[in-house]
């Protein structure tokens, strides 16, 4: 352990040096208070031995400005001072001292106290410790209740949380706010077709290509379920909406997985329905979902394979 230690007299400081090193521990001198925060904020110590009379700057007021440091670690403060009245001891506790040892104390009595001391740093630098690895595993167990284990993209607890405040944010803004539903075609056969080991793959490949080509950083795509996908686009124009929606359908193509088993197309496709509402106060992120969902109906109806809108903007669909 470093030891600051503190005092004027250069008698008294020599002899805690002396019992300090007896202790096995590495010591730091300081003769005045303006030295001892220089030294403090340098050398990072351990623990702090302060006498409380000094001519520059009393201990109390160094105690004050250490405690008033931005160091993360507590370091303890022991007062080391010839004033034995109780407001005196009492002024070093309150000054941020954590024990207040009376002049003249025996070596037994001083060490004793710094042990006592090292000690209960020990337990705080365990706990910091310990909390900090908490935090950290707690940081990891959040992000990954809200990660797809299969596909290893947002699932749809972080669809559900992201849309809620994404509606909030577009209501209070009066921006736009677009859904894609997007599900895969005839996977159902895919399945039945090449197991459903393959059929994960599949999946995971889908799901990694939709989150490559998304185009902006707050573009969230999410596993809504099963075999479909979702991707939220906040504030987003509706012409840039349809040239990314072919183009995700394309790159899924592209991909050119076989589908032999399916009836309209020789590869995995994907279906895709669009929404896009600018949300009015009082309405709610339900009618967006329902809105795709729809359009996505009418785009299993109409082949598959393509982008049917559900947009203000562009058309209405009506369910049939
Ligand atoms: P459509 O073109 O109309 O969407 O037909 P489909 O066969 O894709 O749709 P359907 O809803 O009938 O079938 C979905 C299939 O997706 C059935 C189910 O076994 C499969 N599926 C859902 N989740 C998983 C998964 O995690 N892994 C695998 N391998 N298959 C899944
Ligand atoms: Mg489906
Ligand atoms: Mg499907």
């Amino acid at each position: 352990m470093k030891v600051l230690i503190v005092d004027d007299s250069r008698m008294y400081l020599s002899m805690l040096d002396a019992y300090i090193q007896d202790m096995g521990h590495q010591t730091i001198l300081a003769n005045s208070g303006k030295e001892a925060i220089a030294l403090y904020q340098s050398d990072e110590p351990d623990l702090i031995l302060l006498d409380v009379t000094m001519p520059d700057m009393d201990g109390y007021e160094v105690a004050q400005h250490i405690r008033d440091c931005p160091r993360r670690v507590w370091v303890p403060i022991i007062f080391l001072s010839a004033l034995v009245e109780d407001k005196d001891i009492l002024r070093g506790i309150e000054a941020g001292g954590d024990d207040y040892i009376t002049k003249p104390a025996s070596q037994v009595m001083i060490q004793a106290k710094v042990q006592a001391m090292q000690r209960i740093a020990k337990m705080s630098q365990k706990l910091i410790k310990t909390s900090a690895k908490l935090q950290k595993a707690n940081q990891k167990l959040q992000s990954l209740s809200l990660l797809d284990g299969l596909t290893q993209i947002a699932n749809r607890r972080c669809f559900d949380t992201t849309l809620h405040q994404e509606w909030s944010r577009a209501v209070r803004n009066q921006t736009s706010l677009s859904l894609m539903l997007i599900d895969i075609d005839h996977f159902k056969l895919y399945n039945d077709c090449y197991g459903h080991q393959q059929g994960d793959a599949c999946l995971i490949e889908v799901a990694q290509t939709l989150k490559k080509h998304r185009k902006r950083p707050s573009d969230l795509v999410a596993r809504y379920g099963g075999e479909e996908f979702v991707v939220i686009f906040p504030d987003c124009k509706a012409e840039a909406l349809q040239g990314i929606a072919q183009q995700l359908c394309n790159t899924i193509q592209d991909l050119n997985i076989p589908h032999a088993d399916s009836p309209t197309h020789a590869c995995i496709s994907i279906s895709i329905g669009v929404s896009n509402q600018t949300p009015q106060r009082g309405s709610n992120q339900e009618q967006l979902i329902k809105a795709a969902d729809l359009a996505l109906y009418k785009a299993k109806r109409e082949g598959r394979n393509r982008v049917c809108y559900n947009d203000e903007n562009i058309e209405n669909v009506t369910p049939s």
